[in-house]
């Protein structure tokens, strides 16, 4: 079976709530999402979230590399099974639009090209996403099947003014882990955590995001003053530019560290584990460029002795919900996961099923061919930004 056709365009999608960061607020995601047809007819659907901040992709730069990508060059063969799917996904060559040092600036678009192949073939071939999974050569180490996963939650710095409120919702809903944004106002940081942990209380497990806020010189007294509370891991302290000294510094911490925005591909892993600068990736399917690379981010950090968290972007639809959910429910070793917050964080929900998790986070292995849900367009097409960029293969 070959691919007839791929296109992409960029979907608009409304939160439910504000996003915030640095100096911007936005109601909504810029997301890129393509499609593949196959000769048969079936279709498959992907998405990537470009951010600027993370990867320095924007999403209208994303559709640029996909209107000069080679993509034929990758695509143009047949296809019968999921080791050749695995093949034509690793040929697939996207133009960077000058330096990309850390060979990150065609990630997302890289995830959104490959989980519509995915979701194509896996529906042609009547499997599931994870069945993929199961036959990476990579992942086999890994493999670890299970019926169901549990995720985390996330108190952001919104909720700043009623965090013990929010924290005993979560504690009702039944989470086991819970991450709190810091960072935002370092000076009432300590004492919003300690609201937390009593309204949360003792059993759950705690974690900080600082995303990048804090300075080296800072970084061991604030550590210090969030530590009574038990937490059990500090995300992305420094900015990426200072991961010499957290790489100097880590080894004065009571708290493992966990590393996000530093973390994009395995020029980056590296990089960490040279500089020894973490002890935990956070691993994003559309900041790492897709399942395929993701499960070499995870096998990495096994071999080098690191933990990992699945994470995901704010403002992903079902699609990258429905990838996440594959990768959770098959490999293996993850300390934390997130993702699958559909409802809680989109203003509408586009696909054609709702992926959100239930109580406790919890959320069932997904059985149905390819990803196992689809854009819905009729819900879709007013949120598209652009006509559909539509490149025929063969
Ligand atoms: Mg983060």
């Amino acid at each position: 079976m070959h691919v007839q056709s791929i296109s992409a365009n960029v979907l608009r999608v409304p939160l439910r709530k504000p996003f915030r960061h640095a100096s911007a607020v936005r109601h909504y995601s810029d997301n890129v999402v393509v499609r593949v047809e196959l000769a048969d007819g079936t279709l498959g659907w992907g998405e990537g979230v470009p951010r600027p901040y993370v990867t320095g992709e924007s999403p209208d730069g994303a559709l640029a590399q996909f209107g000069l990508a080679p993509l034929a060059a990758a695509l143009s063969t047949e296809a019968d099974d999921w080791q050749a799917v695995i093949a034509m996904c690793q040929r697939i060559e996207l133009p960077v639009d000058g330096d990309d040092p850390r060979d990150c600036r065609s990630n997302s678009l890289r995830c959104a090209i490959e989980l519509a192949l995915v979701d194509a073939y896996g529906k042609h071939f009547g499997e599931p996403a994870s069945a993929m999974l199961s036959q990476y050569e990579p992942a086999k180490p890994l493999l670890e099947p299970r019926s169901q996963v549990a995720f985390s939650t996330t108190i952001d710095a919104e909720y700043g003014r009623k965090p013990g409120r929010s924290a005993f919702k979560m504690r009702v809903y039944g989470f086991r882990q819970c991450k709190v944004k810091v960072g935002s106002d370092n000076q009432s940081d300590a004492r919003r955590l300690g609201l937390i942990r009593r309204w949360i209380g003792p059993k759950v497990d705690l974690r900080v995001d600082a995303n990048e806020a804090w300075l080296p010189e800072q970084l061991l007294e604030y550590a210090s003053q969030l530590t009574p509370y038990r937490i059990s891991c500090i995300e992305q302290p420094l900015a990426h530019e200072q991961l010499a000294a957290l790489g100097e510094l880590r080894s004065s911490l009571e708290v493992p560290v966990m590393l996000d925005e530093s973390l994009t591909s395995m020029v980056d892993a590296r990089e960490a584990v040279r500089l020894s600068a973490c002890d935990l990736f956070n691993i994003r399917l559309s900041k790492c460029g897709g399942l395929l690379r993701s499960v070499d981010l995870a096998a990495y950090a096994a071999e080098q002795q690191l933990g990992y968290q699945l994470g995901c972007h704010p403002g992903e639809t079902g699609i990258l919900s429905a990838a996440g959910r594959h990768f959770a429910t098959t490999i293996g070793g993850a300390r934390y996961l997130e993702g699958s917050y559909d409802r809680h964080v989109l203003a509408e929900q586009l696909t054609t099923d709702d992926m959100t998790f239930g109580y406790g986070g919890r959320a069932p292995t997904l059985t149905r061919p390819g990803l196992g849900t689809s854009l819905d367009l009729s819900r879709c097409e007013k949120h598209l930004q652009h006509d559909w960029v539509t490149r025929p293969i063969s």
